[in-house]
């Protein structure tokens, strides 16, 4: 209810910023390349001192910064426990316990996200390879990246940090 309260106001934010003549909202494919070069100016933006109050050092380093925390050190890896993972910068909902895999990567991996929403793609050149790198698709926080040698069915390996998401137990269930 709080999510659907808030979506609301960014919604009418939205619509208002829209009447302006002044104001043109930019795709998403040129949110994605300026990204690089400034922070996007997503309506759940923050600044980055903003961002530095809210997350923890390690956070803001991954989810700011594309940072990558050390193979088989982050809180998740090797969490089983049943519930959702969702984002450690603004709370939405990512991934699934039923879609985490054992990938012996070192990082949380999961088969898909909870939903093809969640999560925005984008190509990522950056120390000398060319891989996937996949953001939350509210906040634009780097999570980690998607491979192509996953489990069935798809297939897929979402390769996230464990500083980018914070584990939701099951409703009911003693964590
Ligand atoms: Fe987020």
């Amino acid at each position: 209810m709080k999510y659907q309260i808030a979506s609301l106001f960014v919604l009418c934010i939205g619509l208002a910023q829209c009447q302006s003549p002044s104001y043109t909202t930019p795709p998403q494919e040129q949110l994605t390349i300026q990204s690089k070069k400034m922070e996007i100016q997503a309506p759940q933006s923050l600044t980055n001192e903003e961002w530095k109050k809210i997350l923890n050092p390690q956070q803001y380093e991954v989810l700011r910064e594309k940072g990558t925390e050390r193979a088989f050190t982050g809180k998740y890896w090797n969490h089983k426990e049943k519930g959702e993972y969702h984002c450690a910068g603004c709370g939405a909902p990512l991934f699934q316990s039923d879609t985490k895999f054992d990938s012996g990567c070192g990082w949380p991996s999961y088969f898909k996200p909870i939903a093809d929403s969640a999560i925005h793609e984008h190509l990522d050149k950056s120390h000398g390879m060319i891989r996937t790198e996949v953001t939350c698709s509210k906040c634009g926080g780097h999570l980690g990246h998607v491979f192509t040698d996953g489990p069935a069915p798809t297939g897929l390996r979402y390769c996230i940090n464990s500083a980018s998401i914070e584990f939701i137990p099951e409703e009911g269930k003693v964590k």
